[in-house]
């Protein structure tokens, strides 16, 4: 390990989001990864045995040789402990590592709604990352927790910021087709999803996290709260049978009525605030719009900006609220492991490791 470089590592380590951290951490200009961690059935052997790797890229060669160690404190010490955790395993050691004084960074739905808990998507709220300040000093931890959005949230609500900024929105009315992935490995039997739809992801919590997540992410912060954003929200979730790449066709009133074409030049001349344009997992672009009417697609289009990009297509009039339209966001990179990569770098940009 380079002397400037910062140890991190992976709780939960040989799962869907585990294998995306492995591959994206790969070669990190900034982080080395010093412990992989996972349940008993993995812990004591080879990465390389225990790790059922999915993904179509190789699994890198650091990964393949570490042995896999329990998800505790003594076991796992690195200044960024990135947790790909089920929520009820995360809401019992994220806290432990914070207050042991690591920087969490979070996919687990555990914290995100704590009132001092950043819900971060860095190229619209990178502000919120201060909340932390006034988390550590509640709860007397060295570390902290940082938490990115529900992966169905997150391409909605950085599509959604371009156009509150530009037009105020007030309704959004949203259906999701989401991957595979996104139910972890191995998820859904095949014989449930083959040649069919599953409606209501999660039993009713996924609707109700995209209901509610794209508020706290698009309120704003005032002092040490985060005032959410005024916008009603109606959502459909339902499984399809894509691997990667969630889908969501979204339709929205706004504050102001506008063309589409205006609302198109808004998507894409969206910049992220500063503190997070120039971090190695920035998205370049942060939004790419299509113009064919068949797009976006999860087959062609979720590598988009490597996996980081939210893409925007069927941008048109809508009869009943103001507009319409497709948006792809890929649930593994942009919906989790990547965008918990890009917490913590905005997270030691701003000096607040
Ligand atoms: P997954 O494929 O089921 O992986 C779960 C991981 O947790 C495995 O590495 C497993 O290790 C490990 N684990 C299980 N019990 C453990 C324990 N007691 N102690 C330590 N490690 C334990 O799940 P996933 O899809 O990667 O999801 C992980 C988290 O990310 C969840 O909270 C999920 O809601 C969230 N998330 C997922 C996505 C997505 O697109 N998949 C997107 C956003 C957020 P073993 O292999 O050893 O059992």
């Amino acid at each position: 390990m380079s002397s400037s470089q910062i140890p991190v590592a992976v709780l939960g380590a040989t799962g869907s989001v585990g294998q995306r951290f492995i591959s994206l951490l790969d070669n990190h200009p900034w982080f080395k990864v010093v412990a992989l961690a996972a349940s008993d059935r993995s812990v004591g052997q080879k990465y390389s045995q225990t790790a059922r790797w999915v993904l179509d890229t190789p699994m890198p060669g650091y990964a393949k040789d570490m042995i896999v160690v329990p998800a505790n404190t003594n076991d796992v010490q690195a200044k960024i402990v990135f947790s790909a955790l089920h929520t009820e395993i995360a809401n019992e050691l994220e806290p432990q590592f914070a207050k042991a004084g690591s920087a969490v960074c979070s996919n687990a739905s555990s914290y995100r709604r704590g009132e001092d808990v950043p819900l971060l998507l860095p190229e619209i709220n990178a502000e919120h990352i201060h909340l932390i300040k006034h988390q550590r000093k509640n709860k007397n931890w060295s570390g902290c927790i940082v938490t990115n959005p529900n992966c169905t949230s997150t391409g909605l609500t950085i599509a959604l910021k371009a156009l509150d900024d530009a037009f105020g929105v007030k309704k959004v009315f949203a259906v999701s087709l989401q991957a595979l992935s996104g139910a972890g490995y191995p998820g859904v039997p095949s014989l449930d999803i083959m040649d069919n739809v599953i409606p209501n992801v999660g039993n009713g919590s996924e609707e109700e996290k995209v209901e509610w997540e794209p508020c706290k992410m698009l309120g704003k912060l005032n002092d040490n709260k985060i005032d959410l954003a005024d916008i009603k929200f109606s959502a459909h979730t339902n499984r399809v049978a894509v691997i990667d790449g969630h889908t969501v066709c979204a339709s929205v009133e706004l504050e102001k009525s506008v063309e589409p074409e205006v609302a198109i030049q808004a998507l894409r001349d969206y910049v992220s605030p500063l503190p997070a344009r120039e971090l190695p997992s920035s998205p370049r672009p942060v939004i790419e719009v299509r113009n064919e009417a068949d797009r976006p697609q999860p087959r062609l289009d979720r590598l988009t900006g490597k996996g980081m990009t939210t893409v925007v297509g069927r941008l048109r009039r809508d009869p009943i609220l103001d507009l319409k339209f497709v948006v792809l966001s890929h649930n593994t990179i942009r919906g989790a492991a990547g965008g918990s990569i890009y917490n913590a770098e905005l997270l030691v940009n701003e000096g607040l490791l």
